[in-house]
């Protein structure tokens, strides 16, 4: 029977002879509905199926194909038949292998003896041969034999009841039936492409390769295609923004920098001067600022933000900077208000609890604070109602993910800055931008962001970089302890708060809604560390005390009341207190590398020598080399390429929305050359398109 016709890449794979109801259901958990699906699903892994080993070959503990004729077969049940096990004895002439099934007797269904078997697995006996749920494939004689034997096959990801071997010979059929119809995205970019597949070559040869390396490079074309797609959005975004967008003029005429630098008790870094000219450039520039200010824990980008923010404020506009956490929020907050207080310049607080007076007023819902409503926290708070006094006056408003919401939009919004941008989205950063008419945006971030992230995540930004440490820092030694050494540990830490020094204790859980047994853990930890330390004091903070009491606490931190911070990872990102010069940090395998590089950047933050411990049962290997890498290096980047190949680029940037792009094809942990080309390759078509 012939295939359907005419077909197209969007023609239904039910529509294909042999795919009844059923699946095509099955096909459509795999997500794939299409024939272009299909061939964009990619092969899980090959098997050059050119050789087998014998059965006699096999080697014990290595994962190999044979295949042989079941010469036995069947069902053993004991504990009066609650468990069972299916097994079958294969036979190639040299050997016997047994494979077997545990309580899945319904493979009893799949095989008959005499079927001849090619299986997939690790051996894990020799005596007699075994292998425990290898992966199967009955194999017929006939016309199909081309496709599943004698090359280098495809095996996919499957789904209950879709045969692996059916679905190879479907996407045999489909891929001879489409090929056609598979077109150059951009035949403009022949000439660039000329070295490479062509886009149908590489779809077949991601499926049947000649050679294991014909299917990598086939990858490649394909990881090319997706990256050059993903750079055209990013730079069409940046172009529309460079015709449409309209610069706010926020360069300032240096009124407030100057007493703000001269009172601020250090001199900028090199560094940091670099950038601000940099900045201020593009503040006063034709084009709304769009940069990402990428600068180690401690480089100091903090300052930098205050500068870029009185530029602004100066030139009359409201500025608003935006933190991750409430905690980080609330000490900018603090910080802002002790540097711009003096200058006469309102600074306002803006988070999900707490809302100033002024910042609903401009925020376009005019009323006042009602009574039971958020507390009124802010610059001018306690004197005069706020909001009228500061209506015009150019204000600075600090906050939370709130500060994206409905309720904030002031008119004169001239600079949006985010701090520690790995813990928003790109989503979030398009929001709060969509708030104002064109205002600038800077993006600080302290993750040092591999290259190729670089390019993807922020390839529409100019990247800054603050690649200098202030001077007058002692430096920070990282080592790794087993628990069974903690005695040690806390005796060590009395002694550095007999010196007069504070210090961290993280406690690793992550802060669910409703994580009971993590907060029942953490504080009964504080107990024990209570006791350990004493008399000295420790305080205790959590995501999931109340507010008032998790300021208490920083609070008492800051101020020397507090000596050791028992914390979850809330401490991550910015908290900044100069005495705490010890972290330690428990079961620290159970944290990525760069949150680790995050935590220890809490100390080294003052002139004192400053340790950090990471405690972690070292047992398993990896966890021993993972954390072996923060001991040997403090360069952020190192940490962050090695965090990349570890654990992906989601996880690099934050659990909840990593914004990172959904690849198939490319992998940013390792694709960097391919993210060079695309984006070069992408700048032509944009270029052309005009
Ligand atoms: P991060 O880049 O991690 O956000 P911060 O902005 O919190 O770093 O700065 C870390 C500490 O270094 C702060 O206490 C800050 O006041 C201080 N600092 C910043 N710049 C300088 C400088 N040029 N010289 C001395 N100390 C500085
Ligand atoms: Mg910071």
């Amino acid at each position: 029977m012939p295939e359907p016709k005419p077909i197209s890449l969007s023609t239904p794979l039910g529509e294909f002879r042999g795919v009844g109801p059923e699946r095509a259901e099955l096909l459509a958990r795999l997500e794939l509905r299409t024939v272009l699906h299909l061939l964009q699903h990619r092969p899980r892994r090959y098997e050059d199926r050119r050789q087998f080993k014998t059965i006699a070959e096999l080697v014990k503990g290595e994962a190999a194909t044979t295949h042989g004729k079941i010469v036995a077969m069947g069902v053993k049940r004991w504990k009066m038949g609650t468990r069972a096990r299916f097994e079958f004895v294969l036979e190639d002439g040299t050997a016997r292998l047994h494979c077997r099934w545990w309580n899945q007797i319904f493979m009893e269904n799949y095989f008959h003896v005499g079927d001849a078997v090619l299986v997939f697995g690790k051996l894990i006996d020799d005596r007699p041969r075994t292998m425990d749920h290898p992966e199967t494939e009955v194999l017929e004689n006939g016309e199909e034999v081309m496709i599943h034997l004698n090359r280098v096959t495809p095996v996919y990801a499957l789904t209950e009841g879709l045969p692996q071997r059916w679905l190879r010979g479907l996407m045999w059929r489909v891929l001879a039936a489409a090929e056609g119809l598979i077109v150059e995205p951009h035949p403009e970019l022949a000439k660039e492409l000329a070295s490479w597949p062509t886009r149908a070559q590489a779809l077949r040869s991601l499926h049947f390769p000649q050679e294991l390396a014909d299917a990598e490079r086939a990858r490649q074309r394909l990881a090319l295609d997706e990256l050059i797609e993903l750079q055209v959005a990013i730079q069409r975004r940046r172009r529309n923004l460079e015709s449409h967008g309209k610069a706010l003029a926020c360069g300032g005429d240096n009124r407030w920098i100057k007493p703000f630098l001269a009172k601020l008790g250090f001199t900028l870094t090199a560094a940091q001067t670099r950038v601000l000219r940099e900045l201020r450039h593009d503040l006063a520039g034709a084009v709304p600022m769009r940069r990402l200010l990428q600068g180690d824990v401690g480089s100091g980008k903090t300052v930098v933000a205050a500068c870029v923010a009185l530029m602004a404020l100066e030139s009359g506009y409201d500025v608003a900077i935006m933190a991750p956490t409430e905690i980080l929020a609330g000490q900018h907050f603090r910080r802002f208000e002790e540097w711009f207080g003096p200058l006469g310049i309102p600074v306002h607080l803006h988070t999900g609890a707490v809302k100033t007076a002024a910042a609903q007023g401009r925020g376009g819902q005019g009323g006042t604070v009602p009574a039971s409503g958020p507390t009124t926290v802010g610059a001018n708070a306690g004197m005069a109602p706020a909001a009228p006094a500061s209506a015009s006056a150019p204000a600075l408003f600090v906050g939370t993910h709130a500060l994206i919401e409905a309720g904030f939009a002031p008119d004169r919004l001239g600079l949006v800055v985010i701090d520690e941008q790995h813990k928003f989205g790109v989503v979030h950063r398009e929001k709060l931008v969509r708030k104002g008419r064109y205002p600038h945006l800077l993006v600080m971030t302290a993750t040092p962001i591999p290259r190729t992230l670089g390019l993807t995540m922020y390839g529409d930004l100019d990247i800054s970089v603050l690649d200098q440490i202030p001077a007058g820092r002692g430096r920070i030694r990282t080592f790794v302890r087993t628990p069974d050494r903690l005695p040690k540990v806390w005796e060590f830490l009395r002694a550095k708060l007999a010196e007069g020094r504070q210090a961290y204790v993280v406690y690793p859980r992550v802060e669910e809604a409703d994580d009971a047994a993590g907060i029942k853990a953490v504080t009964k930890e504080f107990e024990k560390l209570a006791a350990v330390f004493a008399p000295s004091r420790v305080g205790l903070l959590h995501g999931r005390l109340a507010r008032d009491e998790q300021d208490r606490v920083m609070a008492a931190f800051r101020n020397g009341e507090v000596q050791v911070l028992l914390a979850t990872a809330v401490v991550e990102v910015g908290v900044d207190v100069a005495n705490a010069t010890v972290m330690v940090i428990e079961n620290a395998n159970q944290f990525g590398l760069a949150q680790l590089h995050q935590l220890r950047g809490r100390v080294g933050r003052g002139a004192h020598e400053s340790q950090c411990i990471l405690v972690a049962d070292a047992t398993t290997s990896g966890a021993a080399q993972r954390l072996g890498i923060l001991a040997a290096t403090s360069d952020g980047f190192r940490i962050a390429e090695e965090d990349l190949k570890l654990r992906g680029p989601g996880e690099l940037l934050g659990r909840e929305q990593s914004g990172a792009p959904p690849l198939v094809f490319g992998d940013l942990a390792t694709d960097l050359a391919l993210v060079e080309q695309s984006r070069e390759l992408a700048g032509k078509l944009v270029g052309a398109a005009g």
